[in-house]
């Protein structure tokens, strides 16, 4: 997440099926207001399309998800 092009709108809270952005209290350095990602994401992506300013880059985490999945189901 590019926190630092957040501002605050909250908008991709409530569209994350999971339930795993809340807002928080803490700012960035332009003071918005900053989301939180808590665990459990499915990598939906539809945080990454409502949010207007490109904070995040989902496929970077379902990426990195999906690699350490495929080490388990190796056994590595
Ligand atoms: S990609 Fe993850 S954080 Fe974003 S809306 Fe989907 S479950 Fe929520
Ligand atoms: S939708 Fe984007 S700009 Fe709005 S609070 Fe969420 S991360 Fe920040």
């Amino acid at each position: 997440m590019a926190l630092d092009r957040c501002k605050g709108c909250a908008l991709c809270v409530p569209v994350c099926q999971p339930g795993v952005l809340e807002m928080t209290t803490e700012r960035n350095a332009k003071g918005y207001v900053l989301p939180r990602l808590l665990d459990g994401c499915t990598g939906c992506r539809a945080c990454a399309d409502v949010c207007p300013d490109f904070v995040f880059e989902v496929y970077r985490f379902g990426d990195v998800e999906h690699e350490a999945e495929h080490r388990q189901e190796a056994g590595r």
